[in-house]
């Protein structure tokens, strides 16, 4: 079983330059642990091959015993984390949620 440590210079070794600053850490459980190369984007990657990769790595989300707790800290974080799937949800789905919940907590506010 690799190290904590380790895992973050995998992670870090496959990461794309944007990437690179995320202080994102795969739970100590997360089944992405041994997949790290489908969770996080590629330069300059064709749309097709984006797609396909993210559909794996939402497959392994689907099967990941902390997923729940993965989907809820990324959603968290949705504004900070830059990219990658996460809880098996695209930066661009975590991102479409973060913008539904402002616009509810915003007719919440109003009254409307
Ligand atoms: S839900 Fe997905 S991203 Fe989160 S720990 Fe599990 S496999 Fe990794």
């Amino acid at each position: 079983m690799p190290e904590p440590s380790d895992l973050t210079s995998s992670l870090q070794d496959v990461a794309a330059p944007a990437e690179r600053s995320s202080t994102w850490i795969p739970p100590a459980t997360g089944a992405c642990r041994s997949e790290l190369q489908l969770f996080v984007d590629i330069p300059e990657e064709p749309a097709v091959a984006r797609i396909a990769r993210e559909e794996d790595a939402k497959r392994i989300c689907a099967r990941c015993a902390v997923l729940i707790e993965c989907r809820a800290e990324a959603l968290a974080a949705s504004d900070a984390e830059p990219a990658g799937v996460r809880g098996g949800l695209t930066l661009e789905e975590r991102q479409a949620i973060a913008r539904r919940r402002r616009r509810r907590g915003g007719r919440r506010a109003t009254g409307r």
